[in-house]
């Protein structure tokens, strides 16, 4: 059992009044980590010593931001191992997934270090004479992080990463399932070296959740707030922020369509579809979701995915290497197994999996769904997929886009270019022709339409997210005035 702190300008705490919340393992119900339970007097005590920080933050060098950054990098990189037993251990994460979690959230780190000499502005011809008229980025100021648990050590960095490279001071909100896993990365930040305040850490029990972040949003010197999670508390996050004419990224759901085209390389296909799908039990927001095939192809396509989704090493992740480990409540295997059950109602065909008893969820495909099932819809979460037979590439493209999220997107085809085609017809953030739907690089503008969400984060759009942008001017020479 893991006991963790806040870090309120630079000092490891409690809450206020001593308050813990716990996590507990998904699988064995064990107490996973103790954390603190932020009081509001915490959350603005966080806001404040970020608003402390700032002035010297935000007018230091870029090359001594950038050194700090690395340093963490490698911080990060060496706690490996303590990320990898956090995580299994808070929601059931395997290895893989936990090793992947740590080296892109490091090149995460290393991009917004190089991001430190890439904030350009511009000089803009003025129509008064003399007039020496500039665009100039400057740090905005206090920015607020919220990161889910699916992807922590990625989310968590991403949230506040590139906002420190821009020179603004952060406050990391750390999610209520994996608060050990986000306390980790606090610690490579201090580790690394940077000063008190810069970097603050809060933790909340999850009754708590929108109390303490309305008081931080709410404090007059936030500036900046990012949030990935689901699109309904986004929508929260959303009101929120508008009441206090707070600007926000947000990074939410997705349900998405892996499409496959008649003349798609099958074992390609298949091979991206197995990833895209049952990376970390298909909790991610980029999840193969929808396999979208024609039906040219269908049966062979189904039956070699049905192969090797069934081959897929699933367990206790603290046990030994899996690849499916534990999902991350029972409330994950309940929304699975309703899906399951109405999908089959109304006439879809289980290939293989099936509902599950705890949460160590079989790799699960339901063949033949349409329109009138709510998997169709709705967000899984969790290791189980639909494919739906289509004919033809209208019919596949009005398919994909025929849902309220858009985040990614993939296309199989052979003639490239009709699957590019294809790929720019489907309203999506990103979308990949001939790879897989989880994909995701520290440089990428990575982020959503329609209810997946707004803003982008990810190299030169995490730039314009998380500066302000000023009109500035100087006359060089006497000016004309009317009177
Ligand atoms: P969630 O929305 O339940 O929780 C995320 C955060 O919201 C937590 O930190 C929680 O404390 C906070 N929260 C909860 N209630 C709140 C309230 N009333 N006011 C303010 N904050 C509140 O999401 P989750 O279950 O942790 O994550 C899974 C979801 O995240 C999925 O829908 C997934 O698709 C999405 N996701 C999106 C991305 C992306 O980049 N687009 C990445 C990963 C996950």
């Amino acid at each position: 059992m893991s006991q963790i702190s806040m870090l309120i300008a630079g000092e490891y705490r409690a809450a206020a009044n001593g308050a813990t919340f716990e996590r507990r393992n998904p699988l064995d119900h064990s107490v996973a980590t103790r954390a603190p339970a932020a009081t509001v007097a915490d959350a603005r005590a966080a806001v404040d010593a970020a608003a402390k920080a700032f002035p010297a933050w935000s007018a230091i060098g870029p090359g001594e931001r950038r050194a700090l950054l690395m340093k963490a990098a490698r911080a990060l990189e060496a706690k490996g191992e303590a990320f990898a037993q956090a995580m299994a251990s808070e929601t059931g994460a395997s290895n893989i997934w936990a090793g992947f979690n740590v080296h892109l959230a490091a090149d995460m780190l290393l991009e917004a270090a190089a991001l430190t000499t890439q904030i350009n502005g511009q000089v803009i011809p003025s129509n008064v004479s003399g007039n020496l008229a500039m665009a100039i980025r400057q740090p905005a100021g206090v920015v607020l992080g919220i990161a889910p648990w699916n992807a922590p050590v990625i989310l968590g960095v991403r949230a506040i990463a590139t906002p420190l490279a821009c020179g603004n001071t952060v406050i990391l909100k750390g999610s209520e399932l994996c608060p050990a896993t986000h306390g980790l990365i606090i610690e490579a930040l201090q580790e690394a070296g940077l000063p008190p305040g810069v970097v603050n850490f809060v933790t909340n029990a999850p009754a708590d959740a929108g109390a303490v972040v309305e008081a931080i949003v709410a404090h007059p010197a936030l500036r900046r707030v990012n949030f990935t999670g689901s699109t309904k508390v986004g929508k929260l996050i959303a009101q929120t922020c508008a009441k206090y004419l707070k600007p926000a990224v947000l990074e939410l759901g997705g349900k998405a369509p892996f499409v496959v085209l008649d003349d798609a390389d099958i074992d390609a296909a298949v091979a991206a579809a197995t990833f895209g799908a049952f990376a970390n039990s298909g909790q991610i927001c980029m999840s193969t979701e929808r396999i979208i095939v024609d039906e040219v192809i269908a049966d062979a396509f189904v039956a070699k995915l049905a192969e090797r989704a069934k081959a897929l090493p699933l367990g206790d992740p603290r046990k030994g290497p899996v690849v499916l480990g534990s999902v991350v409540d029972m409330a994950t295997v309940e929304r699975c197994n309703a899906l399951i059950d109405d999908a089959l109602a109304k006439g879809a065909r289980l290939v293989c999996g099936g509902k599950a008893t705890d949460t160590l969820m079989p790799a699960t495909l339901l063949d033949h769904v349409t329109s009138a099932m709510l998997i169709y819809q709705e967000e899984t979460f969790g290791p189980v997929k639909a494919i739906v037979r289509v004919k033809g590439v209208d019919e596949a493209v009005a398919c994909a886009n025929d849902n309220e999220f858009g985040l990614a997107a993939a296309v199989f085809g052979q003639d490239a270019a009709r699957a590019w085609v294809v790929a720019g017809r489907i309203e999506s953030g990103i979308c990949h022709v001939n790879g897989p739907t989880v994909h995701d690089e520290a440089q990428m503008p990575f982020g959503g339409v329609k209810a997946s969400g707004y803003g982008r984060f990810g190299g030169q759009a995490g730039i314009d997210a998380f500066t302000e942008l000023r009109w500035m001017t100087m006359q060089t020479t006497p000016r004309h005035y009317p009177f």
